[in-house]
């Protein structure tokens, strides 16, 4: 059992980034490694250049992630954490893979069909090919598990399809070349909206700083952007219908349930009739002790480049290792001439 995910890497992270994606890594590493089964976590920062992006933001980005990851949780003993371009053969995987799908597979794909928009002719050729890549970061592991959300079913579905055209074309059925990997639907993450505007999504592009908790923030910064969170004023209700309409009053129960590991119902029985001269203290001390610790470590370890390449040196070889035989068996089975 094998699990292969990646995560395009950002810098400033957020509460928001930790409860709708850290979170659910933590999570599966502790569940799948406790029964025997092996994790795989990638930056995907070679997804991240089929998009405008900032050279430099994106070197800095990437380490800042590693840091945010190592201080959730992640353990790079127990799961195998690298950059997706320090593994050369996901790169030349993919221009395997390229000889398989097809243009019609790729056409079809929604999140091509978005992201291009009108502007198809000025998008750039990685952004079209993104899902083959994607197919090349898992079947290069024999991954036999890969997390999905909604948006990336239709991806998953399609390295299957690559997978098996490869299998067929270039294998024999004893000895097929590709894994099939199967689906498996994480649970739903936490949306978390702006302390500022419970309409808009917490961000690391919003321009105010109060509008989010970053997992630099101190005690008092979080105590701080706790307190003058947008309100309005009446107490909270003591069931959940009575937060419709709300949607600043049910950003800060959702957050509150999220970190104490409570359903929003019991937070709301807990502090249903009380205003937010109440809650919002409580919310601010289950943060910062929540936080802390990781908060904490991010800090440290944020600066510390050095321990960060070695991290990332490190997930890189045992990577590596793992990806090898696949790749030669690519190669051979196209007729590719190796040394
Ligand atoms: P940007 O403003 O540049 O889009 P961001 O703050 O939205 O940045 P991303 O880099 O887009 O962060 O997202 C990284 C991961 O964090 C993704 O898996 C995304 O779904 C998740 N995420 C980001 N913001 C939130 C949020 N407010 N609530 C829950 N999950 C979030
Ligand atoms: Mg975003």
């Amino acid at each position: 059992m094998r699990i292969v995910s990646g995560i395009q890497p950002t810098g400033n992270l957020h509460l928001g980034n930790y409860l709708g994606a850290i979170r659910n890594w933590v999570a599966m590493q502790d569940e799948w490694t406790a029964k025997g089964g092996e994790c795989l976590y990638f930056l995907a920062d070679l997804h991240a250049i089929s998009m405008p992006h900032v050279p430099a933001e994106l070197r800095a980005g990437t380490r800042e992630m590693v840091a945010a990851l190592v201080a959730c949780g992640i353990d790079p003993k127990r799961s195998i954490l690298f950059n997706q371009t320090q593994v050369p053969a996901h790169a030349e995987l993919q221009w395997l893979l390229n000889g398989t799908a097809r243009m019609g597979w790729l056409n079809r794909m929604t999140q091509w069909k978005d992201k291009a928009g009108k502007n198809r002719e000025g998008a750039s050729v990685a952004l079209f090919t993104y899902p083959v890549l994607q197919a090349a970061d898992v079947l290069l592991y024999q991954a036999t598990h890969v997390p999905v959300g909604e948006d990336q079913k239709q991806h998953l579905e399609l390295a299957r399809d690559i997978a098996q055209k490869f299998n067929n074309d270039f294998a024999s059925e004893e000895a097929p070349v590709f894994t099939l990997p199967e689906p498996i639907i994480p649970p739903e993450a936490a949306r978390i909206m702006s302390l500022r505007d419970g309409g808009a999504k917490m961000s690391k592009s919003d321009p105010s700083d109060m509008s989010r908790i970053n997992l630099t923030d101190d005690a008092d910064a979080i105590m701080q952007k706790v307190r003058k969170a947008k309100t309005d004023p009446e107490p909270l209700p003591s069931e959940k219908e009575g937060l419709e309409g709300r949607p600043e009053a049910a950003n800060l129960v959702g957050i509150y349930a999220a970190m104490a590991g409570m359903s929003q119902a019991d937070v709301l029985s807990q502090f249903g009739g009380q205003g937010f001269g109440a809650f919002k203290p409580a919310l601010g001390e289950l943060l910062v002790e929540k936080l802390s610790p990781i908060t904490a470590r991010y800090r440290d370890l944020r600066t510390d480049t050095a321990a960060l390449d070695a991290i990332l040196a490190d997930g890189a070889a045992r990577a590596k290792a793992l990806a090898a035989p696949t790749l030669e068996r690519a190669y051979a089975a196209l007729g590719l001439l190796r040394g």
